[in-house]
């Protein structure tokens, strides 16, 4: 079912349960998302932004409340429909990149592409963000920003609905950060790919279209931008 919101999420409530106690990482997130927009998710620390991400890329589970993905609850799909929802429409960028140190770039996309139904190749995705001549390096043999820029075209090449992004700068320089926000915004474009990312850097907001802030487990504000900047005019 396409509608005009990806996701439509009421109510979510996540409680992780620990040995000190219960923790509420999601306490009433009413939310929805647009196709085809690009979304920054801000606020501090702990407020609950990765824990929603995770829900919505099915890595994790609600304890309550509804995450419609095109008009299919994520809260009530069985593990297997997880399974293959994630495999079919979701591509992740993580912090760590999270290639595998033994494959080059070229098979660290193809491991992706080898389950998708309709993938890119790995050496067009990879020409997507701009490493056409990198696809039989190993990791160890490029920077932090371009093994993220791998893990951006690896996320891309099953040509997923949704990319969900976890703080995919945070471990990397300014210059570096830009790059891969060039290349997220880049092969979203170019997938019709709606993207969330999660974030700490405020300067990043200039490039969603809305921005939503987080506080407390639940969402405190959001904000459109009038207008999306390019990646190559931030700084920090
Ligand atoms: P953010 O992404 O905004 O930094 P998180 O979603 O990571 O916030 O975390 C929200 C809250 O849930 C935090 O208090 C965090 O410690 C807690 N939390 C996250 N994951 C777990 C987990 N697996 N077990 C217990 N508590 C968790």
């Amino acid at each position: 079912m396409q509608t005009e919101n990806v996701f439509e999420v009421r109510g979510l409530t996540k409680t992780y349960r620990t040995g000190a106690g219960e923790v509420h990482a999601l306490q009433g997130v009413d939310l929805d998302i647009r196709r085809g927009e690009i979304l920054v998710l801000l606020g501090p620390s702990g407020s609950g932004k990765s824990t929603l991400l995770n829900i919505l890329g099915g890595l994790d589970r609600a304890s309550s409340g509804q995450a419609l993905f095109d008009g299919q609850d994520l809260t009530r799909a069985s593990d297997r429909e997880l399974t293959r929802y994630r495999r079919r429409s979701v591509g992740f960028i993580f912090q760590f990149f999270n290639l595998s140190a033994s494959l080059t770039a070229g098979e660290n996309v193809e491991l992706i592409t080898e389950i998708a139904e309709s993938p890119m190749s790995p050496a067009e995705a990879l020409g997507l963000v701009g490493l056409k001549d990198r696809v039989d390096h190993f990791p160890a043999q490029l920077s932090g920003g371009q093994q993220q820029r791998v893990a951006v075209a690896r996320a891309i090449a099953k040509r997923p609905k949704v990319l969900l992004c976890d703080e995919p700068t945070g471990s990397l320089d300014s210059k570096s950060g830009v790059q891969v926000l060039e290349a997220i915004v880049g092969v979203a474009g170019e997938a019709g790919a709606t993207t969330m990312i999660v974030t700490h850097n405020a300067v990043v907001a200039d490039i969603a279209d809305r921005v939503v802030r987080f506080s407390d487990g639940a969402v405190a504000e959001v904000v459109a931008n009038p207008a999306r900047r390019a990646p190559s005019e931030l700084k920090w």
